[in-house]
């Protein structure tokens, strides 16, 4: 124990909540598969960041998370990677059934970007995954939805909308994450948040990343997160 705090220190990491897993060092400690383990190093990641270090194994462990890191320090994949382990540990989706997993983001350009790295680990298991967001046509993204799809990256409003419009179900979403959630608050995306959060079954899993932590995002993160580990790196938070 003395030695993992050590570790954590060395690597300005800080933890709260009981029972935290240690950080792992390589991606081998995460136990990913060899399929996975290739689309790792295809995209030249050769070592865990430091967010990914300590997050990776907890979210791995099922835990709720709140994840603090500056940007640019690797949260996406922090959340993408066990996000493939967690859609390949449940049955396979239904006709009209999907998604499992649920990322939501503050704008399109970082919607893109996630759903960018998340099809790039999705791909080799051949799970598929749609972005959602403002500015393309409603009837495009309904069909696309309503074709199925295991992961979700969208903006609140779009996905809402898609919710009204029954393109999807959150019937099979088991595993959540709310990316950027300082911005969307700033953007006003509070209620919209927390109907889509309202709209999922309580026994999920629910990871929340931010580069700050105002109080109205913290209060949100106590009342939708259950025994939720934080992580913090750096100055920041
Ligand atoms: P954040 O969400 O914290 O702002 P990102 O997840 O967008 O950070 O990652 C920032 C950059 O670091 C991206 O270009 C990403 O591809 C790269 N990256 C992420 N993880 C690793 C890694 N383990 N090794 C090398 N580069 C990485
Ligand atoms: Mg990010």
């Amino acid at each position: 124990e003395q030695e993992v705090a050590e570790y954590r220190k060395s690597l300005a990491i800080r933890v709260s909540g009981f029972d935290v897993p240690r950080p792992v060092k390589t991606f081998e400690d995460c136990g990913f598969a060899p399929e996975l383990m290739r689309a790792i190093a295809k995209q030249g990641y050769e070592k865990p960041t430091t967010i990914q270090c300590q997050a990776l194994p907890i979210v791995l462990s099922g835990r709720d998370v709140i994840g603090i890191a500056k940007t640019g320090s690797g949260k996406t994949a922090s959340f993408v990677l066990p996000m493939i382990v967690h859609i390949m540990d449940q049955p396979e989706l239904q006709k009209e059934e999907g998604p499992i997993g649920v990322i939501c983001a503050p704008t399109r350009e970082l919607a893109q970007q996630i759903f960018l790295e998340a099809k790039k680990f999705a791909k080799a298991y051949g799970i598929r995954a749609s972005a959602v967001y403002g500015g393309m046509s409603k009837l495009d993204q309904f069909k696309e939805l309503k074709a199925g799809c295991e992961i979700v990256v969208a903006t609140p409003g779009r996905l809402i909308d898609m919710l009204k419009m029954k393109a999807l179900t959150m019937t099979r979403a088991t595993y959540l994450v709310l990316d950027e959630a300082d911005r969307m608050f700033d953007l006003g995306f509070e209620p919209q948040i927390r109907s889509i959060v309202g709209q999922i079954r309580p026994d999920r899993q629910t990871l929340l990343f931010s580069a700050t932590m105002p109080r109205k995002v913290e209060k949100l993160a106590r009342e939708i997160l259950s025994d939720p580990v934080r992580v913090t790196v750096g100055e920041v938070g």
